[in-house]
């Protein structure tokens, strides 16, 4: 049997160890995958400091480049061994009631990488590791030759919700759409929106992200909610934004989206994954603006297709390059960590 290596979590309170796992033997419908590339997404940066729990042991890492070295039974359509490859962020049954509802991220025995819990029959489940194990039931695509593994690695998480967001808001060309929270998932968003047609109105407290927003296709940038407001009323002679997204995980942003609608805007939450308090709204906004308030969390295996097409398409329209710092080694996994929590909000990768 051959070995991979892995960063194993044992508890925030212990330095990842690299150790030696087995291989195990592939079940039907399961790949196994080398890794090229792992970048280390915020929700890793809280699980290692300690302000996010996973069950442990385990192997963190989600936003994965890989290329395919074995397979147990067919592959996937239009896949080969060799192929470069990324997947969903996890594995559903396809039979569940929520599969068969179309919420397959919701699958009652979903199976998320880079969260769960080493067993002896899953033992490489995460991307800080030389191999991968994807299990049957995950959506795979082929990275398109001009991406970047870096690039590429984004798709899979931040790219993919972001897509999911716009699909679920249904934002057409031409509208005008407010984007609270300009860190990586933001920036998606607001360069989809620019490639889309949309008018894209930025709020982040912080200048350098405001500054980015810039360079990915906002067309104006804020740090104060009047001026943000004035600008909205500005710009749809009064009505309010046709979409408003909150993806900054902060609770005074979803109030504030509900408020900047236009009659008949759609809001989509999807920047708060733990609990941030209430929101206070009077339902009779809702019931007397026709208002739509949606949430997305995790997205569908369609929404990391349409991001694969959408950084094939735009990694050189927009400086998706600069959003990554430096690049360590699996063994360094530990000064990888420490340096992502310095980098000024640039993806940091290991490569194994
Ligand atoms: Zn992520
Ligand atoms: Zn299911």
């Amino acid at each position: 049997m051959s070995v991979a290596r892995a960063a194993i979590f044992h508890g925030h309170d212990h330095p990842l160890a690299v150790e030696e796992v087995p291989i195990p033997s592939l079940k039907e419908g399961e790949c196994l995958v080398e890794i090229a590339c792992c970048s280390l997404c915020r929700s890793d940066l809280h699980t290692v400091c300690g302000n996010r729990v996973e069950p442990t042991p385990t192997i963190l890492g989600h936003e994965i480049v890989g290329r395919i070295v074995a397979c147990e039974g067919p592959l996937p359509t239009g896949l080969t061994i060799g192929d470069r490859v990324t997947w969903g962020i996890a594995a559903s049954c396809g039979v569940c009631f929520f599969c068969r509802q179309g919420l397959r991220q919701k699958c009652v025995s979903l199976f998320k990488y880079g969260h769960m819990e080493l067993t002896a029959e899953h033992p490489l489940s995460g991307g800080l590791a030389s191999h991968i194990v994807l299990r049957a039931g995950t959506p795979i695509y082929k990275v398109p030759t001009h991406l970047s593994d870096e690039i590429a690695s984004l798709a899979n998480c931040s790219t993919s919700t972001a897509a999911a967001v716009i699909r679920i808001a249904e934002a057409q060309s031409g509208d005008t759409v407010v984007v609270f929270g300009a860190g990586v998932l933001g920036l998606a968003a607001i360069s989809m929106l620019h490639e889309l047609g949309c008018q894209v109105l930025v709020f982040d407290p912080f200048t350098s992200a405001r500054e980015r927003a810039i360079t990915f296709g906002a067309t104006a940038v804020f740090h104060d909610l009047d001026a943000l407001r004035a600008a909205v009323s500005d710009q749809t002679e009064n009505r309010g934004a046709d979409v408003a997204l909150e993806l900054s995980g902060v609770r005074s942003a979803a109030e504030a989206t509900v408020n900047l609608l236009r009659i008949g805007g759609t809001a989509v939450w999807a920047g708060t994954a733990s609990p941030v308090g209430e929101v206070p709204i009077d339902p009779e906004q809702v019931v007397r603006r026709l208002l739509t308030l949606r949430g997305m969390h995790n997205y569908a295996p369609e929404d990391l297709n349409t991001a694969l097409e959408f950084l094939d398409r735009n990694h050189d329209v927009y400086p998706f390059a600069e959003l990554f710092g430096k690049s360590f080694p699996l063994e360094k996994v530990n000064e990888a960590f420490r340096s992502a929590n310095d980098s000024g909000g640039r993806r940091i990768t290991v490569r194994p």
